[in-house]
């Protein structure tokens, strides 16, 4: 029996909504939630690769807590876990200019503003990895704009995240997610209801 989970991808920022399909502890599926607010059903290849990486045999399983030179297994709730994060976001693949390049063409093809992004990438400057992030973003954003690259060819999703990038920079990020959380509640609840309603609809086998 094959159960659907809807989930956000944590990966990126973009946030799309997930349809996860299991059967036990096995991903049978990952396909985009047609229903979500952001994509709308859109997902990219990494989402997609979430399903290998899951099976992956040689995947870890457990927080590792380094000790000197070694590792050794820890479970989630022991008490001294620590993490340290040695490599900063976005760079598992050709290291941060290129990652954070990456990360910049991708909004770019998401549809994401010049002043949102011109915003973003100014914040992320002040992160690590200090001023090379932001200007990597802000690059890969320019570089796709000037090309004339491709954008994602639902002119109704980036209009809407167009919508609610100009929120988050009129009110703040925090704000204007809450108040997209607060629309997105009516249509979480409703699914809830009806999953509860007609379970066989979600419980697929
Ligand atoms: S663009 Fe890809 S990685 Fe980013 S949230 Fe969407 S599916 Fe996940």
């Amino acid at each position: 029996m094959t159960t659907t989970h809807y989930r956000t991808c944590p990966l990126c920022e973009a946030t799309c909504g997930l349809a996860i399909t299991t059967r036990g502890r096995e991903v049978v599926e990952i396909r985009g939630d047609k229903d979500d607010v952001f994509s709308r059903g859109y997902i990219c290849p990494k989402a997609y690769a979430m399903k290998d990486l899951d099976a992956d045999p040689d995947r870890l399983r457990t927080p590792m807590v380094r000790e000197g030179d070694r590792w050794r297994a820890a479970s989630w709730d022991e008490p001294e876990l620590r993490f340290l994060h040695l490599r900063p976001m976005g760079s598992s693949e050709g290291g941060i200019w290129r990652g954070r390049v990456r990360h910049g063409s991708g909004q770019h093809f998401m549809g994401t503003g010049p002043l949102y992004m011109a915003a973003s990438a100014l914040f992320r400057a002040t992160r690590p990895p200090y001023v090379v992030g932001g200007l990597g973003m802000a690059w890969g954003w320019l570089k796709s704009a000037l090309r004339g690259a491709p954008r994602y060819e639902d002119r109704e999703f980036r209009a809407f995240l167009r919508r609610y990038q100009r929120a988050c920079l009129l009110r703040g990020k925090r704000r204007a997610t809450a108040e997209l959380d607060t629309v997105q509640e009516a249509i979480w609840r409703e699914r809830a209801h009806s999953s509860h309603r007609s379970a066989p609809a979600r419980t697929r086998t």
